[in-house]
Formats: C-alpha cells, structure tokens, sequence
C-alpha cells in the first residue's frame, strides 16, 4: 500500500518560518535619529568603560555639574510624597496647573484656563503627544534648522514631514521669514519656534514674534513656542512668550523644571494651550484621549511646580555678571573663538554655543566623523551641528555647564587638536 503523505499545515509552515524570526523595528523609526545621544555618546561610554575620563559638553544636564534645585523645591515634594501614591487627573495636579495659569498671566500670555495647562514627564512626552494629536500622514511641520531634534524626531514618529527653515547666523541666527515664506504650503500644519533657542542660544525680539505670528495667523498655523529656557538669559535679553503676541493665532507654549530649575530628572514639563483655543476644539479632544491614555503624569515630581514658580528665582544668580553660567558663557566663547578657524555668535539665552567651523581649513566633510576624532583624541564630548538638522557640516554644540577652568582646558585641547587635524 502505498504511503499518503500529508500536506504540511499551514501552521506547521508558519511556525517553521518564524522559528527563526528576528525583530525589526518598525519602518516608521526608519529616518529617527536622537544624536545626542546617538553613536558618539555610544562610544564615550565605552571609553569611559575601559577607564578614561571623558569631559562631556554634549548634552543639558545640570545635576553632574553640580547646579541643584532650590532647597524649598526639594521639601515641597518631600512633604507631599506619602500623598503621592495615586493617579491624579491626566492633565496634572490642579495647584501645579494653577501656578502655570499665574506664571502664563505674567508674561501676558493670552486667553489661557486651567483647563487649557497639561503636565508631562518633561517637555519631551508633551513633544510626542502633541505630534501625536496634530498630524495627519505627510503633514507638515516647519522645524527651525538647527532644532532641538526631538521636534523632528517626534514629526516622523507621527507620521508627518519635518520641513526645516533656516536660521541666519548672520542676523544673530533670527529665523529666516522669507523661508518661512517659501516652505509653507497647503500641508503646514503648524511652525515650531525654540526661543530662547537649543542650540544657538539667540533669544528672539519682539518684531520677529509678530512677523512668525502675522504669517501663523494668515497661513492658518499652530504655533509651538518649545520656551525651556525663558529664563536663562544674559546681559540685556529679554523673553517675550509667544502666547502674549496674539490673541488671534492657536499657540502651544512648552516650558519645564529641567533647565531654570535644575531638576532634569524630576521630568517635569507642561505646555500651555492659549490665543485661538476655539479653532482647536477636535485637536485638544485628541489631546486628551493621549493625556487620559498615559493616565497622569509622575505625581510626587508635580508637587514641585508651585514652589519653584513662585519662590526665589535662583537662575538669576547664575545668569547675572559674576553669576557662573554667565562666567562660563563668556569664558567659553573667548576661548573657543580664539582658536584659528572658529567664529561663534555670542549666546544670549539657553546654556549652548554652536560655534561655526572653517571647514575648508580643515577639510572637514563630515562632522560626525569631526566630533568622533575629538572624542577618540581628545576625550571631549561635543555634539556635531547636523545632529541638529542643520544642513551644513561646519557647526557644532557645546554646553558651557562645566567650570570655567575647565573650559578653558577644553578650548586648549581643541586647538591643539586642531593644529594638526585635516581630515581628508
Ligand atoms: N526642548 C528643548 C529646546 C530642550 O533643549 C530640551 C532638553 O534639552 C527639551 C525640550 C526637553 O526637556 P525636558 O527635560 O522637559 O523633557
């Protein structure tokens, strides 16, 4: 008799095929990139691994360099931790929400309501919600560039199109209007401006927030106004929140404990919904199923918003002549542009320079490569300018949180580097 072989079942065949079935990440991450912490921080830590010391100016963290939070926002969450336990309202607790509306109110930022404040862990998670909520498949955004690229990051991850306009070192990197102009099309959804800016440090007068708002108004765009850091400023800068410009243009203001306050990790941000909130009525209804769906933002951490607010602002010490962040500053951008080759605006906010570099001297074509030979040489940490979308390889960041001894030992290391590096 002869043998009948059975077909092989299709789930014998599935299981076989995905016996071996490695995990992709999904197509949508395909052109994600965070370099700030991307492959040149990868290799600081194994350098840092294998026993050397590696000075990091690359990223924003205040606490390794020793600037703390006031000490009443400390105990105000120290009091309120054993009545922390629960969710609380997915938008934030209401005293933090409230301290928010009377901060908003002081910077004449219009038509805001408790209603209208939404806590997150950082500003970072309000990023991705509002992403998240505003953008249809190939919407677009207009991203400054150089941004803080977690606002592209985010666009892809939703699904939109990050369209950068361009920032003009030459005018004190003031956003560019007529690219703005040029770039806006029947898909723009909305214009992000980062003032005081991460990371050119410009901090933005007044005419060119009516300029962006006058076009918002007319193009119908949200405006997302990423203001961390309104209150580092130095010499005779002043902040002027977007949400006081006009009452007529839907605005999203993001601001934070992580950089005035000093409490990166405490991850508290909020933004603020404020102007035309009535042409908004679907988009906040998303924004809230993405709130209620994260059930409620870190409840202790959210203790701290009232006290920091409304207490003595320690930022000012560190921001005034004498104070360090403004030493630092300025012992930075002497040093760094007394190297041959190197041009820098002088910051007037944020705790960044993006100084240019004389890529011809150099021949430099690729700043990844640049920082990766510094950090190999040299172990400095720096990050390289097209980690921020900017489209030419002749910048890079520095953070001027180290001690100004340090800096200027920096500086020293970097041009002697330099004296001999020619990449090509
Ligand atoms: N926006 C800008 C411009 C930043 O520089 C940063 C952090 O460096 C953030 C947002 C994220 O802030 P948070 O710590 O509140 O998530």
């Amino acid at each position: 008799m002869s043998q009948v072989t059975q077909p092989e079942s299709i789930h014998t065949r599935l299981a076989t095929n995905r016996k071996n079935r490695r995990f992709r990440k999904a197509d949508k991450l395909a052109d994600v990139h965070y370099e700030i912490r991307g492959p040149v921080m990868q290799r600081a830590r194994r350098l840092e691994q294998e026993g050397h010391r590696v000075l990091k100016l690359n990223i924003g963290n205040t606490a390794p360099f020793g600037f703390e939070p006031p000490e009443t926002v400390l105990r105000a969450v120290i009091h309120e931790l054993p009545r922390s336990l629960g969710y609380e309202d997915s938008k934030g607790i209401y005293t933090a929400r409230s301290a928010i509306v009377h901060e908003c109110q002081r910077q004449h930022v219009r038509n805001v309501d408790v209603e209208h404040v939404y806590l997150g862990n950082g500003v970072s998670e309000l990023i991705m919600m509002v992403t998240q909520a505003l953008l249809n498949h190939d919407d677009e955004l207009l991203i400054p560039a150089p941004d803080y690229p977690l606002w592209t990051a985010a666009t892809l991850t939703a699904g939109g199109t990050p369209v950068h306009y361009r920032c003009d070192e030459q005018a004190d990197w003031y956003p560019d209007l007529e690219d703005i102009k040029a770039k806006t099309t029947k898909r723009t959804k909305g214009i992000v401006v980062i003032n005081p800016n991460n990371p050119t440090g410009a901090v933005y007068n007044q005419q060119v927030l009516r300029d962006i708002s006058v076009w918002a108004r007319k193009s119908g765009l949200v405006v997302l106004a990423d203001e961390i850091y309104s209150k580092i400023l130095y010499d005779d800068a002043k902040f002027y929140a977007m949400g006081s410009i006009d009452e007529d243009v839907f605005t999203i203001s993001f601001n934070g404990l992580s950089k005035a306050y000093h409490a990166p990790g405490f991850r508290v941000g909020w933004m603020v919904l404020s102007g035309a909130i009535g042409r908004a009525t679907s988009f906040i209804s998303g924004l809230d199923i993405l709130a209620s769906m994260r059930l409620c933002p870190n409840v202790p951490m959210q203790h701290a918003v009232q006290t920091a607010l409304g207490g003595y602002q320690t930022i000012q010490d560190y921001t005034r002549p004498g104070g360090l962040l403004y030493e630092q500053r300025n012992t930075a951008h002497e040093n760094l542009t007394s190297i041959p080759g190197i041009s820098c605006f002088k910051p007037k906010g944020s705790i960044f320079l993006f100084p240019k570099i004389d890529v011809q001297k150099y021949k430099i074509t690729d700043d990844e490569k640049f920082v990766l030979h510094l950090l190999n040489d040299r172990k400095i940490l720096v990050v390289q300018g097209t980690g921020f979308n900017y489209p030419e390889p002749d910048h890079f960041r520095v953070v001027f949180l180290s001690k100004s001894a340090e800096l200027v030992c920096a500086s020293e290391s970097i041009r002697s580097f330099l004296a001999t590096y020619r990449q090509s």
